[in-house]
């Protein structure tokens, strides 16, 4: 049975990338029934917070991307914080001590330059496996000088050659690293340690992650041959390297690029839909000429062995594009609650709105519904139904053209003639194409321009007959007169 996990150390705001690397754990436990574990690598207590575990929380929830073990839901290997496991860690220790694949190591960093000075060795090449050697006499030297030893895995002295799920063979040469620390003097494990011993306590079978700990994957191999060896495990996990993601030009996306940030893309406005479709596309596509999917596609369709190994690209107006295609896909009613949050927020309805508010929300709500990219773009485009006081952009006013008066008094004409009961979309455009368009003689653009800039203040609104049926008779004649004065 497929068991994947999500681990991610707590550890500022969360970011794309990592949203991407949840998703496709995420997408590959579901296509295949089955687990996704959530565990919190907090071994880094200077660096974790409280403040961004509790944002990983928010960001997973808001993303709808569920959990079948880990914090908060607990499972059959809790707890599923580093910082709770070491009880855990020191038995492993133990078994790996007892199988005779780790060694007391009492080397400081001085004395391993030193060595590698007399003996000519590089400097960079580190520590030269020197305690391996080490007798009892010497170890019972240094523990009489009050040392405390470092704990090394003894790494093998062959190539180490595995199959990457997305990158195929990938051979680390022998010699390519020395006998590392998996735990220090003193008894605190680290991340090479922790990591691969909780993937075999937890039974991980895939370990799929960002490209940029693939030099991990040599030492953590290493260390899987050890933990089988110690009956830790028996089996090795496949490796998965997802490709990096990327902002400008050849680099990296940022963490701090405000496109990295997924909290400022959902307050945009995007919607959880909209963003997995598109960081899904980060390495990954359903088929060609296919941009658009669901979550049920994405998980029909998702193979891990599937993603493209070269790096992608952050395309913000792409990800708006395809946020706008899921505001399409949304059921009205669904759409009326997401947009809610951003009326609110923006103060153009009270808090809870009224019942008449509530009305117009429901009534407006399906024309902006076919053309926003962004929730956040709505409450500016249906503000002006809401209040009383229309407020002209600047932008807006500059497209006046010099009879703008003259075509407003002659839209209040023609709106004037209709009767109260019957003012609606069709009626409102068949009177002012024929006094306007035809009557006048004026271009569409010409024609409507100015009333559009009278009702709602804006150069780019919804759409305009529409708007004066939502304001009613007498609203939409005060405000094309309040614009002619
Ligand atoms: N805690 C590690 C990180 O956030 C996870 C590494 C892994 O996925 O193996 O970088």
């Amino acid at each position: 049975d497929v068991r994947v996990r999500f681990c991610p150390s707590p550890t500022g705001l969360p970011h794309v990338g990592l949203v991407r690397t949840a998703l496709f754990n995420w997408a590959y436990a579901r296509h295949n029934g089955g687990k996704l574990v959530f565990r919190i690598e907090d071994t880094d207590a200077a660096r974790d917070s409280e403040e961004s575990y509790a944002q990983l929380l928010d960001a997973l929830r808001w993303l709808k991307i569920d959990w079948d073990e880990g914090v908060e839901v607990g499972g059959p290997h809790a707890p599923y914080r580093q910082s709770l496991r070491h009880d855990i860690y020191r038995e492993v220790l133990d078994k790996l001590i007892s199988a005779g694949v780790v060694y007391e190591s009492y080397s400081n960093a001085a004395e391993i330059d030193a060595r590698n000075e007399a003996n000519g060795r590089a400097k960079q090449l580190g520590y030269d496996n020197y305690d391996r050697e080490l007798t009892d006499e010497q170890k019972t030297a240094f523990r009489a000088e009050g040392r405390e030893p470092a704990w090394r895995l003894r790494v093998p002295d062959h190539d180490i050659t595995y199959v990457d799920l997305v990158r195929g063979e990938v051979t680390f040469p022998a010699g390519s690293f020395p006998d590392f620390v998996i735990v220090r003097a003193g008894g605190v494990p680290l991340y090479t340690f922790v990591n691969p011993v909780d993937d075999a306590v937890m039974g991980i079978t895939h370990v799929l992650r960002g490209e940029d700990l693939m030099p991990s994957t040599a030492r953590q191999l290493a260390l899987y041959d050890a933990l089988i060896e110690a009956g830790v495990t028996d089996f090795v996990p496949r490796f998965g390297h997802l490709p990096l993601v990327l902002g400008d030009g050849n680099k990296k996306l940022s963490k701090r690029d405000p496109r990295a940030d997924l909290f400022l893309q959902r307050d945009k406005g995007f919607i959880h839909e909209g963003l997995l479709n598109y960081l899904a596309l980060l390495g990954w596509s359903i088929g060609p000429d296919r941009d658009i999917f669901s979550l049920a596609e994405l998980i029909a369709a998702f193979d891990v062995e599937n993603v493209n190994p070269n790096p992608a690209r952050f395309d913000q107006k792409k990800a708006e594009s395809i946020n706008g295609d899921h505001i399409r896909m949304l059921r009205p009613v669904v759409f009326v609650e997401r947009i809610m949050p951003y009326l609110l927020s923006a103060g153009i309805v009270s808090d809870p709105p009224t019942a008449e508010q509530m009305q117009m929300i429901v009534a407006s709500a399906p024309l902006v519904q076919e053309r926003v990219q962004l929730l956040g773009d709505v409450p500016g485009l249906l503000g002006f139904l809401f209040t009383e006081e229309v407020v002209y952009e600047e932008a807006a006013l500059a497209t006046l053209p010099d009879n703008a008066g003259e075509v407003l008094v002659a839209g209040v004409g023609a709106l004037e003639l209709i009767p109260e009961t019957e003012f609606t979309t069709t009626v409102i455009q068949d009177a002012l194409a024929s006094a306007l368009v035809e009557g006048l003689g004026l271009k569409p653009r010409i024609a409507y321009g100015p009333l559009r800039v009278a009702v709602s203040g804006r150069r780019v609104s919804p759409p305009l007959f529409e708007s004066m049926e939502l304001l009613g008779k007498a609203e939409t004649i005060a405000r094309l007169g309040a614009l002619v004065s």
